[in-house]
């Protein structure tokens, strides 16, 4: 048995070789970056002007009229230089004219005669945004890392129109279980709808992979073969749920094990997930996780999505808020890492009602999960706590 932590770190310290692709900017959104990218142009390009104003040849603070000489639009130009007394009407975005060093905001003016404006109050600031003040060419202005929205705005900022991008890792998922039934089919006595292989397939596609399910399969030996056998073929990341246990039909770790799969952990000291199987053929990666469904869930979120990111060259950092544990938080058995599914409260978090790893429905209302350490027993209530946003 190994400590989560311990499990985490053999799958961060993981350097699997990560094919590139290039993506269109626009399709790019959830993609790895797969190199640093910088700035070929100074931004912004040109000295502009922060406020629709008047532009003029004196420092901030200038008072007095004003001969208004040009009108420039944002994307406009002037080109002759302003001369003593003079200004000109500039709006917001627009590059300041030869001769001005700042912009009296229009707010401020009043027309004091015909194509005359005066400065009715001081500017303290110059309101102007110098060239390359915000990037300068060259510089670097994104590191390899999971694309978000505001990522692309950067980049396309910078004039990029397509991304170097880490191949989408492709994943497998296999559910297994004589009891297991489709949506749409009948529950015959002693059977459950196979909820593990839609969420798995979810969870992979939510963290930026291509996802298939591999279908549902009894637990037959040869069934498990057949159907790892194959998926193994295509998948740079297979999972299987159910059949990791010690129970007479848990058949995953053996068929693993012939199918030349090298185990890496076998058995985790977390709950849920204790039996938890990782391994690995070459540059095709396995996760065996137990069958109930918020074992399943945990699993991917702890180990699924760190491996995700490691096959696209990056690492996963969960999103984690340190909150006052609202309610005391206790447990009779604390051998184990233990995962609560929680919600953040005001400032806090509360610990929901949550009777084990099958009660997927306590996940409804769980916006974070927060963990017990091996040997905590008790975690009193207006304690900090770790609370790990999902
Ligand atoms: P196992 O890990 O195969 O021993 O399964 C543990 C528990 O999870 C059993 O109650 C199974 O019925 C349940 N289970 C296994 N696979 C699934 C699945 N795909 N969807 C929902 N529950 C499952
Ligand atoms: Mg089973």
């Amino acid at each position: 048995m190994i400590h989560p932590d311990a499990a985490l770190a053999l799958i961060e310290a993981l350097e699997p070789a990560v094919a590139t692709e290039t993506a269109p900017l626009p399709e790019a959104l959830g993609r790895v970056l797969a190199r640093s990218l910088e700035s070929p142009v100074d931004q912004p390009p040109f000295d502009k002007s922060a406020m629709d104003g008047f532009a003029h040849g004196l420092p901030p603070g200038a008072s007095g009229e004003f001969r208004v000489v040009a009108t420039i639009a944002a994307g406009g130009l002037h080109s002759r230089p302003l001369g003593d007394g003079e200004c000109a009407r500039i709006m917001t975005g627009a590059p300041l004219p030869p001769g001005a060093v700042s912009v009296q905001r229009v707010e401020w003016t009043e027309e004091s005669g015909p194509g005359l404006v005066r400065f009715a109050k001081p500017e303290k600031v110059d309101n102007v945004i110098r060239r390359g003040e915000n990037v300068r060419s060259g510089d670097v202005i994104m590191a390899p890392r999971r694309l978000r929205a505001q990522d692309l705005g950067i980049l396309a900022a910078a004039g990029y129109a397509e991304l170097p991008v880490a191949r989408r890792p492709v994943v497998g998922v296999i559910s297994t279980g004589d009891e297991l039934r489709s949506a749409g089919e009948a529950l015959a006595p002693g059977a459950i709808y196979d909820s593990n292989g839609p969420q798995l397939v979810a969870m992979a596609l939510a963290a930026g992979a291509r996802a298939s399910f591999h279908g549902r399969h009894p637990d037959s030996e040869s069934a498990l073969e057949r159907a790892a056998a194959n998926a193994l073929e295509e998948c740079d990341l297979l999972v299987l749920s159910g059949g990791v246990s010690m129970g007479d039909y848990d058949y995953v770790p053996a068929v693993l094990a012939r199918l030349g799969v090298e185990r890496i952990f076998h058995g985790v000291l977390m709950k849920p997930g204790k039996p938890t199987w990782f391994g690995r053929k070459g540059a095709r990666f396995v996760l065996g996780m137990p069958g109930n469904p918020v074992s399943t869930f945990v699993n991917f979120e702890f180990f699924g999505k760190p491996l995700l990111a490691r096959l696209q060259g990056v690492r996963y950092e969960p999103p984690v808020l340190t909150l006052r544990l609202a309610g005391d938080l206790s447990r009779k058995n604390a051998d184990r890492v233990e995962w609560f599914p929680a919600r953040r409260e005001g400032s806090g978090v509360r610990v929901l009602p949550y009777s084990g790893s099958s009660m997927l429905q306590a996940l409804e209302n769980a916006d974070c999960m927060v963990r017990l350490e091996i040997d905590e027993k008790f975690r009193e209530a207006g304690s900090e706590i770790d609370a790990r946003l999902l």
